[in-house]
């Protein structure tokens, strides 16, 4: 029994000592310096490996509250505002479905997208296809999509598992990263501007 105390005493100082850095993330961080694209860099290039970067991390904070998004909590895919999401499947066709469905579509387009050398060249002197632009556009809005959920309907499993700090940085890193790069539309992230206008105003 004291073994057991002793081992819980610990796990909870642990936590206790992690949590501020991790929260004074947000504010400690040049958001503006981190998506510029730096000078002598491609572009393309630039674009680029920020699109695997911004999947990765997304795709990990989805998976950490997948088991909150299910065909029961979330029968429809929506964001801000009950705004609903429809998947346009390979033949064009609009298919409303459930939010964890919405998302694995989403995450898996975005995965097989970023695998193919023919669209993510990772060779160098590669050059990027035709398209490659309005490609990452639409893997952004995805992207943009997946955390707008969250904000809407996941919010509160966030605040209760701490996430939220990482949540905050990698909304304001991608809009950012977005409005630099001209990636999103304003229809599309007008829902959430007070959200983004307040954590620019943290900065
Ligand atoms: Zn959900």
């Amino acid at each position: 029994m004291p073994n057991k105390a002793k081992k819980k005493k610990k796990k909870k100082l642990a936590k206790t000592a992690y949590e501020p850095y991790v929260r004074h993330r947000i504010t400690d961080s040049d958001m503006l310096a981190l998506t510029a694209l730096p000078p002598g860099v491609d572009r393309a290039e630039w674009l680029a490996s920020n699109t695997v970067a911004f999947f990765k991390h997304i795709n990990l904070l989805s998976s950490a509250l997948s088991e909150f998004c299910t065909t029961s909590t979330c029968p429809t895919a929506c964001g801000p505002g009950n705004t609903i999401y429809f998947w346009t499947d390979e033949h064009g066709r609009k298919l409303k479905c459930s939010a964890p469905l919405y998302f694995d579509y989403a995450l898996s387009y975005i995965q097989e997208l970023l695998t193919d050398e023919d669209v993510f060249p990772t060779k160098a002197g590669a050059a990027f296809p035709t398209g490659f632009f309005l490609l990452v556009q639409k893997v952004f809005l995805l992207l943009f999509r997946t955390l707008a959920h969250i904000y809407w309907s996941h919010y509160n499993e966030a605040l209760a598992l701490g996430l939220h700090p990482h949540l905050n940085t990698m909304f304001a890193h991608l809009t950012l990263f977005c409005q630099h790069h001209a990636l999103l539309e304003s229809e599309d992230t007008e829902p959430l501007q007070p959200l983004i206008t307040a954590l620019r105003r943290q900065r």
